[in-house]
């Protein structure tokens, strides 16, 4: 994260008040969740212009979601004071997924 964007969260943390950060945290994630259940009901492939119209706007919807849900991560992180934790976990949760992986493809 940048010095800019971080001083931007810092304000909008400052403007907003951190409750109303975590809740639009919370909802941003709902936003999310949905926009990842219309994904996974697109038709594949898709049949018609339609569809397939239907699905790059679906797609491009959760690409925004994804974008909203990074930017409150971010200031989750910051009002929780937890980075370096979140870094921790994320480091140790990769080494297992590769781990399940690697066990999985080692007995067939
Ligand atoms: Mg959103």
């Amino acid at each position: 994260m940048t010095n800019q964007i971080r001083a931007l969260y810092e304000r909008a943390i400052a403007h907003f008040g951190e409750g109303t950060q975590l809740l639009k945290a919370m909802e941003e994630s709902g936003e999310l969740v949905q926009a990842v259940a219309k994904y996974t009901a697109l038709p594949v492939p898709a049949m018609s212009d339609a569809e397939a119209e239907h699905a790059k706007q679906t797609i491009n919807h959760l690409a925004e979601e994804i974008a909203d849900v990074r930017i409150m991560l971010d200031q989750l992180e910051m009002i929780a004071d937890c980075h370096d934790k979140v870094g921790r976990w994320k480091w140790k949760k990769i080494r297992r997924l590769r781990e399940r992986i690697e066990e999985d493809e080692a007995h067939g």
